[in-house]
């Protein structure tokens, strides 16, 4: 799991990478019972997830690869838990 609490996890891929600064920006979240990431549709959020990518992308990464690699991410996500639909 993704901790909080480590400056620099150790980084697994660019696309958990990406999900690690929406997390800590705040422009995701995990389900509290599934885990799923959820899109929170903040567009402030999304803006601070974006700087921290130009301004600190990961090792061998350019800014517009990490930046490409966050809207990427949050392209992908839905903003609801797919096992929390209602039936
Ligand atoms: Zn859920």
């Amino acid at each position: 799991m993704l901790t909080t609490t480590e400056r620099r996890p150790a980084i697994r891929s660019l696309r958990g990478w990406a999900i690690h600064v929406l997390q800590e920006a705040g422009a995701i979240h995990e389900c509290e019972e599934h885990g799923w990431a959820r899109d929170r549709a903040d567009p402030h959020a999304r803006q601070r997830a974006v700087d921290v990518a130009r301004q600190d992308p990961p090792d061998g990464i350019s800014p517009d690869e990490a930046i490409a690699e966050v809207r990427n991410v949050l392209d992908s996500l839905g903003d609801t838990c797919p096992e929390c639909l209602p039936e």
